[in-house]
C-alpha cells in the first residue's frame, strides 16, 4: 500500500475530488498526521466515513509499525524497533536530556560499509529505507512520546549519504514539516565519508549540520577500520568538508572514535590537528562502544582525556561524546540486529 506521506499533494487532491470531498480536507488531514499525530485514519472522525474508508483502502497513514522499544535503566534512553511492510526491522533511538529531545534515525537496513568497529557492518545490506519510512520514525516516536523532538540525527543504522535522494527528500520534508519547526540546523548528518555525496550536498544545497566519521588521521591507520578509506583519501575527504563548510556557510563536526592501541596515540592526536588545522570546526571523540564479537577495547579514562588535550593544546575545540543506552544495545555503533 502507497504510504500516505509519499503521495505528492496534487495526487491526493486528485483523490478527494473523485471521491466528492471538498479540497479543503487536505489540509486537514496533513494536520491530522503532522499537527494532532494521528496515528489512524479512523481517529479522523470529522471525515465521512465513506471517504475515510477510501483512504484506509488506499494509503497507509504510518508505513511502519511500533513493534516494541527497550529502556534504559541508566539514562532513559529509547530504543524503539519498527517493523515495515515487508517483515524488515528498522530502529531508531530517543535521547531525552534537559532541554532538548533528540532522535537517531536510521536510513537504511543493514550497512554495506563494514567499518571494522561497528554492528552495523555486521548486518549485511539489505535495502534502502524510503523517505516516507524515515520520516515516519519520527511521527511514530513523537506520537508515543506525545512530544515533537528538538532535533535529529541521521546517525542510526546505515550510511544516509548511500541512500541519497531518500534521505535528502526526508530532510527537507522534516526541516519544514509545519508541526516539528525544526529548520536545518537541527538536523545533523554523519557519513562515513562519501566524497561524491557530500559534493552533492553542495550542489543541492542541502543545508544541515554535517558531521565525518573521519576516525583516523592518517589513510594507513583509517584504511586497517575503515574499508570506504580505499576510495577515498583523508585529506580529500577533509577537503571536501570543507568545501561543505564554507560554501553552505556551516560548521563540519568530525568524529573520533577511540579505540585502545589502534587510533588513540597522542601522536595521532597531534597529526589530527595537523590535518584539520585552519579549518574552524569541532572533534566529537567517541570512545568505542563495546560490540560482542569484536576484538576493540575503550582507551582508559587517562587516555582519552591526553587526547582530547592534545587537540585542545593545538587550538582545535574538542568534546568527549558520552555513550547513552549503553544497556539496551542504544549508544553509537551498537545498532545492529536485535539484541
Ligand atoms: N554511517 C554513518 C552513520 C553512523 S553514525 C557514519 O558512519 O557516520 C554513528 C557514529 O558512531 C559514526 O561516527 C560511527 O563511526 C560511530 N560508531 C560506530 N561504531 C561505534 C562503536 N562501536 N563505538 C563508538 N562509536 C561507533
Amino acid at each position: 500500500m502507497t504510504p500516505f506521506i509519499d503521495v505528492p499533494s496534487h495526487d491526493v487532491l486528485a483523490f478527494l475530488a473523485a471521491h466528492g470531498a471538498k479540497a479543503s480536507r487536505l489540509k486537514f488531514i496533513y494536520d491530522h498526521l503532522f499537527r494532532r499525530l494521528t496515528r489512524d485514519w479512523d481517529e479522523m472522525q470529522e471525515l465521512p466515513a465513506a471517504l475515510r474508508g477510501a483512504l484506509a483502502e488506499t494509503y497507509a497513514l504510518h508505513p511502519l509499525r511500533l513493534d516494541r522499544k527497550d529502556v534504559s535503566a541508566l539514562d532513559g534512553t529509547i530504543r524503539y524497533f519498527f517493523r515495515a511492510g515487508d517483515g524488515k526491522e528498522v530502529s531508531a533511538v530517543y535521547l531525552p536530556e534537559p532541554g532538548r529531545v533528540s532522535l537517531c534515525l536510521s536510513s537504511q537496513v543493514g550497512c554495506a560499509y563494514a567499518c571494522a568497529f561497528c554492528a552495523s557492518g555486521l548486518v549485511n545490506f539489505q535495502r534502502q529505507l524510503s523517505a516516507a519510512e524515515i520520516v515516519d520514525q519520527v511521527l511514530l516516536i513523537a506520537i508515543d512520546q506525545n512530544r515533537c523532538p528538538t532535533n535529529l540525527l541521521f546517525m542510526g543504522m546505515g550510511e544516509p549519504l548511500a541512500n541519497f535522494d531518500e534521505v535528502v527528500k526526508a530532510v527537507r520534508w522534516l526541516a519544514e514539516l509545519p508541526g516539528l519547526n525544526l529548520g536545518p540546523s537541527r538536523i545533523s548528518l554523519s557519513t562515513s565519508g562519501l566524497v561524491p555525496q557530500i559534493r552533492r550536498l553542495v550542489d543541492e544545497k542541502v543545508r544541515l549540520r554535517l558531521a565525518i566519521s573521519l576516525h583516523a588521521a592518517s589513510d594507513e591507520v583509517r584504511r586497517q577500520i575503515m574499508p570506504v578509506s580505499g576510495r577515498y583519501g583523508v585529506r580529500e575527504l577533509v577537503d571536501a568538508a570543507r568545501q561543505y563548510s564554507e560554501t553552505l556557510k556551516s560548521a563540519v563536526m568530525f568524529e573520533y572514535i577511540l579505540l585502545d592501541g589502534v587510533n588513540d596515540d597522542p601522536a595521532e592526536a597531534a597529526k589530527l590537528a595537523g590535518l584539520l588545522a585552519g579549518f574552524d570546526n569541532r572533534v566529537n571523540l567517541i570512545p568505542y562502544n563495546p560490540i560482542a564479537g569484536l576484538p576493540y577495547r575503550r582507551p582508559s579514562p587517562e587516555r582519552i582525556l591526553a587526547f582530547q588535550r592534545r587537540l585542545t593544546e593545538s587550538g582545535l575545540v574538542a568534546f568527549v561524546r558520552k555513550p547513552k543506552g549503553l544497556d539496551i544495545g542504544s549508544a553509537c555503533g551498537q545498532l545492529g540486529a536485535a539484541v
